[in-house]
């Protein structure tokens, strides 16, 4: 926008050049519009009043003085010249250019009025060489600088020409002595002075001012585009934001309806993309983001080789971004799937480019869900949802892929609302279930803890395991409940273990994603604790590390609380995240669980085992009780004893087992039977 950027130079150039214009033109422009309806509406009332006071002059002379016929001729010259610049004024055009056509008119006027005075003096009236001359001519210097004063050079221009052709005419043809000449010529010329000096001060202080003005008017216009920016586009990206995409997809949908077209919404989520924002921080992860956006928009303008047939006038393809690490696109005009999975393809590819952060390539992928218009749905808001879901669907096969939506998927959302409600009743119905599986030294079998896994005795589908419905829970919120009901259930087990004089073992809980948030928690703990009269230390609660990382700083203040009160903190699933050994050394943890992934080909040797062989070093030199998890066969137990970890968990041992099951083992001491 022209005026905003006018704006910006101006202030650098004061005083001097503030007198003659602006050194920005647009910025004079704007100066001096700003004064144009004022001046204007001041210069046509000038104009009515000087045909008003001329017709009194002429009628004074005419009664007062001798009528000759150079009174009539000031009436029927000087009138029509000021009618003439009245109507002038009242064209649109006049206002562009109504200084320098104001100013030609006050010029005409006054030398028009020179000669009709001339010719009044001839005639023995009283002219040019009376007072009535002296003060016209005041008069007509005064008024330059009020009407012309916006632009000052203006008035000096026509105030000098009115004063030369003054002075010329009293000196030459007025038939004065040198000397009257010299004392009528004084009179006017100081006033002009005086005159030229008030308009002078008064432009430079008009600038002065609105100078002060237009850099209010400028950051006010600025803030509020700014406003209105932040209201459709994202920050990060430039990119519109979802509420902009939905206003621009709807033409495009609604021509696609009238000419029977189709059209694909396209949902393109990066994957596990949180890890990045946690390991480089949210700056870099914007700026990430931010190049991947652009690769996108790239990957879209260039869209004519994506047809098999290049399309010369095709609309443009709509890129958004909806929230964290999901961008939409709407791909118009087009009939079959084949070119949205060519554009969905070349999506992927420019994503799957690294990005150099801090200097190391960093390798992202991207799920894309697509949904067709008209055939999956016929609005934005069911194509932005199927295109959404079929996203997810894709991330949860792995993500680095694309997928198209399905009717089937539809079908899987509609069983997730029916199992949330179901989810809700299971805690009331007492369908929930702890089951325990043993944590033991590997070297006797014998038990050192356990872990309090969660199930659900469905009534039609039998005992689900929690990967389930503790997803589903999270999203709905009953995790707080469930969570609630899981921390009770192990305390009142403990409990009973104890009054049962069973020998008192750590059990492991796992806490969900959402519970760090909650800096109630340290405190809501102690209470449990309290009323079941146990020690603090005979729960150990398990986190992953990414909700760790989520908010490394909040997480660490609650993790403080929880291991001052007594409580035992375990790291569960490690290795899978994007934890860095640097945010290790700051968690207070007391265990360290090795993720089954590591564990499974441990034996064979290769990569991993070298990997679990590291962070088992790195546990032990943290001072952190290590525990391998998923442990199945006996080389890895053995291969895990070997590397420094005799505290396993796994099918090797058992199972998770109901509370009955358990007890008989702990009253043991050991798995084996
Ligand atoms: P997790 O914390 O990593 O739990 C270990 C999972 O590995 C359990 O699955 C367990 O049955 C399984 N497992 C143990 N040993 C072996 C083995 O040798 N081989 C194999 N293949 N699997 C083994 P489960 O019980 O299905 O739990 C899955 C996940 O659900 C847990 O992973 C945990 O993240 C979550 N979860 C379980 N109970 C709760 C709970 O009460 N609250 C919350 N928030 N999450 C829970
Ligand atoms: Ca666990
Ligand atoms: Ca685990």
């Amino acid at each position: 926008m022209a005026v905003t950027e006018a704006g910006a130079g101006p202030a650098a150039h004061l005083p001097l050049q503030l007198l003659l214009r602006f050194a920005d033109a647009a910025f004079e422009q704007r100066f001096i519009q700003h004064y144009v309806a004022f001046y204007f509406r001041y210069a046509q009332m000038s104009l009515l009043l000087g045909a008003l006071l001329i017709t009194g002059d002429y009628l004074v002379d005419r009664f007062a003085h001798i009528h000759g016929p150079a009174n009539l001729l000031r009436l029927t010259l000087a009138v029509p010249v000021l009618l003439l610049g009245l109507g002038f004024s009242l064209l649109p055009k006049a206002r562009q250019h109504w200084q320098p056509v104001m100013a030609s008119f006050i010029v005409t006027v006054a030398l028009c009025l020179m000669l009709i005075l001339l010719r009044i003096d001839q005639e023995g009236g009283a002219g040019l060489k009376s007072w009535v001359g002296v003060l016209n001519f005041t008069f007509l210097e005064f008024y330059c600088f009020v009407i012309l004063g916006v632009q000052f050079r203006h008035a000096l221009a026509s105030g000098a020409l009115i004063m030369a052709a003054f002075l010329y005419a009293l000196g030459w043809h007025a038939g004065l002595l040198a000397q009257e000449a010299g004392y009528w010529s004084y009179h006017v010329l100081t006033v002009f002075i005086l005159a030229a000096g008030i308009g002078w001060w008064r432009e430079y202080l008009l600038r002065k001012e609105f100078m002060a003005r237009s850099a209010l008017d400028d950051s006010l216009r600025a803030a509020e585009q700014r406003a209105l920016r932040l209201a459709h586009y994202d920050e990060v990206t430039g990119l519109p934001n979802r509420r902009l995409f939905a206003e621009l997809a709807a033409p495009a949908l609604e021509r696609a309806r009238h000419s029977a077209g189709g059209c694909a919404v396209l949902h393109v989520e990066i994957d596990r993309f949180g890890g990045v924002h946690e390991l480089y921080g949210h700056g870099q992860g914007e700026l990430v983001l931010a190049t991947i956006a652009r690769r996108l928009r790239a990957c879209l303008r260039g869209g004519s080789d994506l047809a098999a047939v290049p399309v010369m006038d095709q609309e443009p393809s709509l890129l958004a971004r909806l929230g964290d690490q999901a961008f939409a696109i709407l791909i118009p005009e087009l009939t079959g799937q084949e070119r949205a999975s060519a554009v969905a393809q070349r999506l992927l590819a420019a994503v799957a480019k690294p990005v150099a952060v801090d200097g190391q390539p960093l390798r992202l992928s991207a799920s894309i869900g697509i949904a067709m218009f008209p055939g999956d749905a016929t609005d934005l808001l069911h194509l932005s949802r199927c295109s959404e879901q079929t996203a997810r669907v894709a991330a949860e096969a792995g993500g680095a892929r694309h997928k198209f939506f399905d009717e089937a998927l539809n079908a899987r959302a509609r069983k997730r609302v029916l199992l949330e409600a179901e989810l809700r009743e299971a805690l009331q119905a007492g369908q929930l279930r702890l089951h325990y599986q043993p944590k033991v030294d590997a070297r006797s079998a014998g038990l050192v803890g356990a872990e309090a896994l969660l199930r659900w005795q469905h009534p039609e589908r039998g005992l689900l395991p929690p990967g389930d419905f503790i997803a589903l829970a999270e999203e709905s919120g009953l995790i707080t409940p469930l969570t609630d009901w899981v921390l009770h259930t192990a305390c009142q087990s403990l409990r009973r273990w104890s009054d049962q004089g069973l020998p008192a073992l750590p059990l492991s809980v796992n806490l969900p994603a959402s519970s760090l948030a909650d800096a109630g928690l340290p405190e809501q703990l102690e209470g449990l604790v309290r009323q079941y009269q146990l020690h603090p230390a005979s729960l150990m609660l398990e986190l992953t590390e990414t909700m760790v990382l989520r908010d490394v700083a909040t997480a660490v203040g609650v993790l403080d609380r929880l291991r001052a009160l007594g409580f035992g903190l375990s790291l569960d699933d490690f290795g899978t995240g994007y934890s860095s050994l640097s945010h290790l050394k700051r968690l207070p943890m007391s265990e360290l669980k090795i993720d089954r992934a590591f564990i499974t080909d441990v034996a064979r040797g290769g990569r991993d085992a070298a990997l679990a062989a590291a962070i088992i070093t790195l546990g032990n030199e943290l001072g952190l009780q290590v525990v391998a998890e998923g442990v199945e066969t006996a080389e890895q137990s053995q291969f895990l004893i070997g590397r420094g970890c005799p505290l396993q968990q796994g099918y090797l041992f058992s199972r998770p087992v109901p509370g009955a099951d358990f007890e008989r083992m702990l009253q043991s001491g050991t798995t084996r039977r």
